[in-house]
């Protein structure tokens, strides 16, 4: 772990972000979680970077006074509200988190200064937090997202060394909503010839609504391979799965996306279950269900119970 220097922590979303953030920020660069599909592993975020190896956590030096500088400032200029969103290109709550807490202050500061968030993480360190974003909630937007790409615990560890299992992650999940926090499973991606089963889908969905999640979001039945992360997948592909790689090679080529060959059976399949269940699934509810989520303030003190969730 090392620092670098940034100019600036909290950017505007330019295009309009699938679950309505309005800025988004992340507090490291890199993820030593290991997920041999990680599309942050692409030359076109890498490119011209000292430090290229993605593997490498790299904080961001000053970033918490950074951020109050900003958010000061959004302040003094009276401007509307703000939805920040963190762990697009990198997981909030890597390995280094647990003692470093930058996420954690980062957090502090939007209850400060009256900003919502909406989080996507694969570790259960989240539910360290509950008790921030559930004061959050109190009085902005709170969408806590888990992404779950399988149940099979020894498919995980291949694909996702550095994660928390699944079982714990449904875990996080069942604490999070407990304390009355909006979240929810994000079943992305779905790697073909390896994740792409009815059994699977099936087991995640069954998983989340027993938890109590909200919502599971798949954004497709498929995953995206380009430059940098292309080579990586199939550089560890290859040792884990014998064959895979030429069988990705036959059917997608240089293909960004990469479609699973049962993506419309899996599609229906999802769509089914979750409606059997009560989970929203639809990007536009479950935008649209998040941002009017009521605060719950009189629990407050109870969520203290769940600040040693991963101690
Ligand atoms: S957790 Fe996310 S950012 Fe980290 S390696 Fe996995 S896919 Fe990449």
């Amino acid at each position: 772990m090392d620092y670098i220097l940034a100019k600036k922590m909290i950017l505007p979303v330019k295009s309009s972000d699938i679950f309505g953030s309005t800025h988004m920020m992340n507090m490291y660069r890199g993820c030593d979680h290991g997920c041999i599909y990680c599309d942050s592993r692409s030359e076109c975020y890498q490119g011209g970077r000292p430090e290229g190896d993605f593997s490498l956590v790299h904080a961001k030096k000053d970033a918490l006074k950074l951020i109050e500088s900003e958010l000061q400032f959004r302040r003094k200029a009276n401007a509307a509200e703000m939805v920040i969103g963190t762990g697009s290109m990198s997981d909030p709550y890597n390995s280094f988190e647990k003692d470093l807490e930058l996420t954690r202050g980062a957090l502090l500061l939007f209850d400060k200064y009256k900003c919502g968030v909406g989080v996507i993480t694969k570790s259960a360190l989240v539910s360290r937090d509950v008790g921030l974003y559930a004061q959050i909630q109190t009085h902005s937007p709170v969408n806590v997202g888990i992404t779950i790409t399988t149940t099979d615990s020894v498919l995980c560890q291949k694909i996702e060394p550095g994660v928390s299992g699944a079982a714990e992650r449904f875990k996080a999940i069942r604490a999070l909503a407990g304390a009355g926090i909006f979240t929810g499973v994000h079943m992305n991606p779905v790697l073909p010839y390896l994740t792409d089963t009815e059994e699977n889908v099936c087991s995640i969905v069954e998983n989340a609504a027993a938890n109590h999640a909200k919502y599971v979001f798949c954004y497709g039945f498929g995953m995206t391979l380009r430059q940098g992360n292309r080579e990586y997948y199939y550089e560890n592909s290859d040792n884990l799965f014998p064959g895979l790689k030429e069988k990705y090679v036959k059917a997608f080529g240089q293909k960004y996306v990469c479609t699973s060959e049962n993506a419309k059976e899996l599609s229906l399949v999802f769509k089914d279950e979750c409606e059997k269940y009560g989970l929203l699934h639809r990007a536009k509810d479950i935008n649209a269900a998040w941002k009017k989520e009521k605060p719950k303030q009189k629990n407050l003190l109870e969520f203290e119970s769940f600040e040693s969730f991963e101690s």
